[in-house]
């Protein structure tokens, strides 16, 4: 059997912190329920984490009473609103990502491995004030046609159909903003063209986990 939602939401906080993609309490993660959705509590650092904390929100962003929902539950909500197809979002302040956002940059088709977040750039939505309806607005653009997004001088969001993919997809994300971050120290990449880029789409249908339904 599964682990629950609750114990899958308590297993991705903890492997953020482990896989130092998030420090502190910076971070927040959710998952889809059949009428609404578990999002991880407000400014509780993994390591003080329960089953117990996680939070129960409806669509209308009500949550259950006593608790209180990562300050982030807009964007989550509207999130597996406007994205039937995805199932969870990870939310996190990952070194590399960040120092990218603070720049404002979208990544370009500078490696392949860009196509695993849906597209032939991860965009980096303007910035908005944590916990605010106006930062949700950007997230839902910036990730149009995407499964990753960087979030001006904040972090970053990724989704997946599992929260073990938007986690893996964040892990990943991670990994091409280090290599970014480096390769701009050295100079300018040339870039993969759409062609190229095409290409690599149709390449991944079917690959691993990263195979996509189109
Ligand atoms: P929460 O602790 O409220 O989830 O906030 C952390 C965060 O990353 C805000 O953007
Ligand atoms: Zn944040």
């Amino acid at each position: 059997m599964g682990l629950s939602p609750a114990h899958q939401l308590l297993h991705t906080s903890q492997q953020m912190a482990a896989l130092g993609l998030n420090r502190g309490t910076s971070g927040n993660a959710s998952i889809r329920l059949d009428d609404g959705f578990l999002v991880t509590p407000s400014g509780v650092p993994p390591s003080a984490l329960t089953v117990d904390s996680m939070v129960y929100m409806d669509w209308d962003g009500q949550p259950e009473a006593g608790k209180r929902p990562s300050s982030e539950w807009r964007f989550h909500r509207d999130l597996l609103l406007a994205r039937p197809e995805q199932h969870a979002v990870v939310h996190c302040h990952s070194p590399f990502a960040t120092s990218l956002a603070c720049l404002s940059l979208d990544v370009p088709a500078f490696h392949y491995m860009i196509a695993v977040a849906g597209g032939n750039n991860i965009r980096c939505a303007p910035y908005a004030l944590f916990g605010s309806q106006a930062l949700s607005d950007v997230a839902v653009a910036a990730l149009v046609d995407r499964k990753a997004c960087l979030l001006a001088h904040h972090g970053m969001i990724a989704l997946g159909t599992t929260l073990a993919q938007a986690l893996a997809l964040a892990v990943e994300v991670e990994t091409l903003c280090e290599q970014y971050w480096r390769i701009l120290s050295l100079g300018t990449p040339p870039l993969l063209s759409d062609e190229q880029m095409q290409a690599v789409h149709e390449q991944f249908k079917g690959y691993g986990a990263w195979k996509s339904d189109a």
